[in-house]
């Protein structure tokens, strides 16, 4: 009988052309003496860090994630490497946000692996319109920070997993349906702690507007510093910033938050002239890195609503 140490990859190089290199990889491994036995890797890439969280929780040890916007980086104004093109040559589905969060990813698939499967994990949500007035209507792109959104986005994950691993369909169903009882919970837990808040002070200061889901579905006022969905911005004027201070202080906020994914001077500066505190350690845009409280998706949530609940009740 054959034994194998461990697990052993079976790379098809890219350059052979003896197979498409974006299909299914093979690995085979083996437990103990037993014998071994074969099965399919499935390789995707996930452009930023929660939606590869939500990847490896739906997929398993079937899937292998390449996660473009790693953990503290900001994906609005995210410059791919060549890694990253390596990474999406050889993988078989992208999956990205969409409603225009990562403005970049077009063209550099189109130059990476132009066939590449890509699932737009929104396409079943109606993304909140900016302002309504605006003839060229931007959509917020921040998705995440609604658990009951996210409920969509890992059934899209779901679905595009089994068309390409059907055999494995059992697994993802139980294993998204898993998460989707955890997304209830963390919905519920955030209610519990947003109910301690009085409803005067459910408001959130941060540097770019990044909590519009949030605030629908929790009840809270939202207000940026930088004015923008897109941290992709200048800095804001002389003139808009005295207007939020003004605002700031004649509303006695409570605390101001700075960004995981952002430089925190400007905000840091708001609330000196504003009178009030920074509250730092919001995970916004991406997760926190490995072993933070916000390495994973759920981790971010909670963690975000214990900073928030402690800073304004
Ligand atoms: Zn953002």
């Amino acid at each position: 009988m054959k034994r194998y140490v461990g697990l052993v990859l079976l790379l098809l190089a890219g350059s052979c052309g003896c197979s498409d290199p974006a299909g299914p990889i093979t690995q085979e491994k083996t437990t103990g003496g037993k014998a071994s036995e074969t099965e399919e890797v499935l390789r995707v890439v996930a452009t930023f860090s929660v939606l590869g969280d939500w990847l490896r929780e739906i997929g398993g040890d079937a899937v292998e994630v390449t996660t473009l916007v790693g953990p503290g980086s900001d994906a609005h104004t995210y410059e791919p490497t060549p890694a990253d093109g390596a990474a999406v040559a050889e993988s078989s589905v992208v999956f990205e946000v969409g409603l225009g969060f990562e403005s970049w990813l077009e063209s550099f698939v189109e130059s990476s692996h132009p066939s590449v499967a890509r699932v737009v994990v929104t396409r079943k949500l109606k993304g909140r319109v900016l302002d309504e007035s605006v003839e060229h209507q931007e959509l917020d792109p921040h998705v995440w920070h609604d658990p009951a959104l996210v409920i969509s986005m890992v059934q899209e994950i779901e679905t595009a997993l089994i068309s390409k691993m059907p055999h494995r369909a059992d697994e993802f169903r139980l294993r998204a349906s898993n998460y989707v009882t955890r997304l209830k919970e963390l919905d519920q837990s955030i209610k519990d702690l947003v109910a301690l808040i009085p409803e005067d002070r459910r408001r959130l200061v941060t540097t770019h507007d990044t909590f519009g889901y949030f605030a629908e579905r929790y009840g809270f006022r939202v207000s940026s510093i930088l004015g923008s969905v897109s941290s992709e911005v200048s800095d804001p004027s002389a003139a808009e910033l005295a207007v939020l201070i003004d605002e700031i202080r004649r509303e006695r906020v409570a605390a101001i938050f700075t960004e995981n994914i952002l430089s925190p001077e400007l905000t840091q500066q708001v609330a000196a002239e504003a009178g009030t505190r920074v509250v730092t350690g919001l995970y916004t845009d991406a997760l926190g890195p490995p072993g933070s409280s916000g390495d994973t998706y759920l981790g971010m949530m909670e963690s975000n609503i214990s900073l928030i609940a402690e800073a304004l009740r």
